[in-house]
């Protein structure tokens, strides 16, 4: 029989997570195939871990990982993915927006309609601020227009991968991670399964409105070189208009004899140009900063502890 690993990031989830396990062990019997949970904690302040160990004491399916310190939903994932034992390997998040129901089909998909993998995106964005919505559909098509990966709009991390996706991902060891893109970038034929958004069982969301838009920042930066290109295209752009208005007033003040009082323009330009030259420097400064810590070769995570710890007590 098939092994489902199931991996579930966790970030101050205690009240989130027995309903989870609830509803998908629920949800397993009705899969012809055996599961695992990986609850991986990244380092949580609240009662996450002690329920972790609770539920895998109680329940030799679940196992967790604990992090020494908060390392953020992509390192959790990572950690899931590496430590997964399974001949198929799902990703889902702790608060139940990820409806447990679309398992069953995901899983028919995978191992009966030869797909590779099994994705959801959510069709709506109700319960979300109207602003982040509008940004984040300027990000998709953004980012999708620049960079190779293809990434879908509306696409959660939810989803069922088969043990030669999962390797491909894993054979992915940059630094900064961002799955959304490195999902899209190692292919694979996937299935898309549409859903409606799910408001979260409790607790709330993580993410600020400047978290998201430092994490599209990143994800733009991790996929794409355009930005750089932009930079030295507009460098290039303001060196040709510069030359042309030099030629003129040059041309103005040999004929007409007309010098031309000038100030100011010239302030407006100077901090024109001083800002497209800050510009510049920041998107290379955003590169180099990555590149920076992509040499350092940190370990992406580092674990405190799992359910061997927690099971030798
Ligand atoms: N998460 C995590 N580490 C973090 C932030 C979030 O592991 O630093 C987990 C969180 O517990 C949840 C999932 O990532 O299971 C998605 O987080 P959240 O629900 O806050 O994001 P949203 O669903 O609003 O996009
Ligand atoms: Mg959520």
């Amino acid at each position: 029989m098939d092994l489902i690993s199931i991996v579930v990031p966790c970030y101050n989830e205690e009240e989130s997570m027995p309903r989870f396990y609830s509803e998908v062990t629920k949800t397993a019997e009705k899969i012809d195939a055996q599961i695992e949970i990986i609850f991986v904690d990244d380092g949580s302040k609240d009662l996450t871990l002690e329920v972790a160990r609770r539920l895998s004491k109680h329940d030799k399916r679940v196992r967790y990982i604990s992090f020494s310190r908060n390392f953020g939903k992509e390192a959790g994932m990572l950690a899931g993915l590496e430590a997964a034992k399974g001949d198929y390997v799902a990703v889902m998040d702790a608060d139940l927006q990820d409806p447990p129901s679309l398992l069953p089909q995901m899983y028919d998909a995978v191992t009966k309609d030869g797909y590779d993998c099994a994705a959801t995106r959510r069709t709506t964005r109700k319960g979300e601020p109207v602003i982040r919505s509008f940004f984040a559909r300027m990000f998709y098509r953004l980012i999708n227009k620049i960079s190779d990966a293809d990434i879908v709009d509306g696409a959660r991390d939810y989803r069922l991968m088969s043990r030669r996706m999962v390797n491909a991902v894993l054979q992915m060891g940059e630094y900064n991670r961002f799955s959304k893109g490195i999902f899209g970038w190692v292919g694979f034929k996937t299935k898309w399964f549409e859903y409606q958004n799910v408001e979260r069982v409790a607790g709330e969301t993580k993410w600020s409105f400047w978290k998201l838009f430092k994490y599209s920042v990143e994800g733009i930066v991790a996929f794409s070189t355009t930005p750089l290109y932009i930079s030295s295209t507009l460098g290039f752009i303001v060196c040709i208009v510069s030359f042309l208005m030099a030629c003129f007033y040059a041309v103005k003040a040999f004929i007409f004899g007309d010098p031309s009082a000038g100030f100011p323009t010239l302030v407006c330009i100077m901090l024109f140009l001083g800002g497209i030259q800050l510009i510049g420097i920041g998107v290379l400064g955003m590169y180099l900063s990555k590149t920076y810590l992509e040499t350092k070769h940190r370990p992406i995570y580092i674990v405190r502890e799992t359910e061997k710890d927690g099971r030798e007590e």
